[in-house]
């Protein structure tokens, strides 16, 4: 790590969207780094045990894709500085504008990227971390084919729990939905669309209390929170859709945010403050996918350019 350096562009995460910026800012013949605070590259794309979706690579593992998008970076000569960074304040403004803390040390540069994505939101019962990638996921739309014709369950009930519902009736033999509540909170227009489909089962005020399974999921124990009846189900998959929490905690104050700490910007990842680009999951849009991340990579780095 070179401490005294001036970065043109210091791009923040190696998921798709910073792996997507690192190529484009090199070839462009930007003095540009990418900080991670993992030593391996790929995100959330990681923990994805098959993408079926990404163009022109169909069904790699995650970390096989991982893998691809760093030794593209790595045949471009990207630099890569592991390290976490802690927040992001003002440099001298002539040689450098903004100082990234890291736990490392101080990198100075003239442009940020900020692309340290997003996590779901754990249920927090006993099994979901055991059997996560087992049977437990948080994406219908990446992982659902695998269960096709099986039984599943979809646990939440806001516009991502129904959608994905409706969306895995369509392959499943049946889905229940699981929600805490009386009611749902997703669109009218979901909700009629769920309820058109015969297969789909709703449990409402039921709370999963466990996800049971050895290698694979099973089943789950729910329990009704009007009532008090406990009941086990037989699936094969539970998709938890309870929410996700974008990793900007360390950059609050520095750029305009919505209520959930997405930051604001359109395509072109300009946001609030100049100089400062947000890509990928981070960002408040409509579908956070790794081809939408690696575009907003791009975009951001022609937006610093
Ligand atoms: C289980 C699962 C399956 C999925 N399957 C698919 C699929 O099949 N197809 C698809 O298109 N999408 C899929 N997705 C969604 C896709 O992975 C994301 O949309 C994409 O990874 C977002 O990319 P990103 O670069 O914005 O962020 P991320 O992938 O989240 O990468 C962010 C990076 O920033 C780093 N970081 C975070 N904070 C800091 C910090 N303070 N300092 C330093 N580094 C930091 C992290 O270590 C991470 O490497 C899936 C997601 C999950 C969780």
């Amino acid at each position: 790590m070179i401490e005294n350096e001036v970065y043109d562009l210091l791009i923040i995460g190696s998921g798709p969207a910073g792996m997507g910026a690192a190529v484009y800012a090199v070839r462009a013949g930007l003095k540009a780094a990418v900080v991670d605070r993992s030593p391996v590259s790929g995100g959330q794309v990681q923990s994805t045990y098959e993408v079926d979706n990404y163009l022109g690579l169909p069904g790699l593992s995650g970390g096989d894709l991982s893998d691809r998008f760093r030794e593209h970076a790595d045949r471009l000569g990207v630099l890569f500085i592991t390290a976490d960074v802690q927040g992001i304040g003002s440099d001298d403004g002539q040689q450098a504008k903004y100082t990234v803390h890291t736990d490392k040390a101080d990198l100075r540069t003239k442009a940020v990227i900020l692309a340290t994505g997003a996590s779901h939101s754990l249920l927090g019962v006993p099994g979901e971390k055991e059997l996560a990638g087992m049977g437990v996921s948080y994406c219908a739309t990446c992982d659902g084919a695998f269960y096709r014709k099986s039984t599943v369950a979809v646990v939440g009930g806001g516009d991502v729990a129904v959608e994905d519902a409706v969306f895995l009736a369509g392959i499943c033999e049946k889905v229940y939905l699981i929600h805490r509540r009386d009611q749902l909170r997703a669109a009218d227009s979901l909700q009629k669309k769920l309820f058109s489909h015969e297969n789909v089962e709703v449990f409402w005020d039921s709370e999963v209390k466990e996800i049971l399974g050895g290698e694979m999921v099973e089943g789950i124990n729910i329990y009704n929170n009007k009532n008090g009846e406990q009941s086990r189900l037989d699936v094969e998959g539970v998709f938890i859709a309870v929410g996700i929490v974008p990793d900007t905690e360390v950059f609050r104050g520095l750029v305009e945010m919505d209520e959930k700490g997405y930051i604001i910007a359109d395509e072109t990842c300009v946001t609030s403050e100049k100089g400062i680009f947000a890509a990928g999951d981070i960002r408040k849009k409509p579908m956070r996918q790794i081809i939408t991340a690696v575009a907003d990579g791009a975009n951001a780095v022609h937006s610093a350019q």
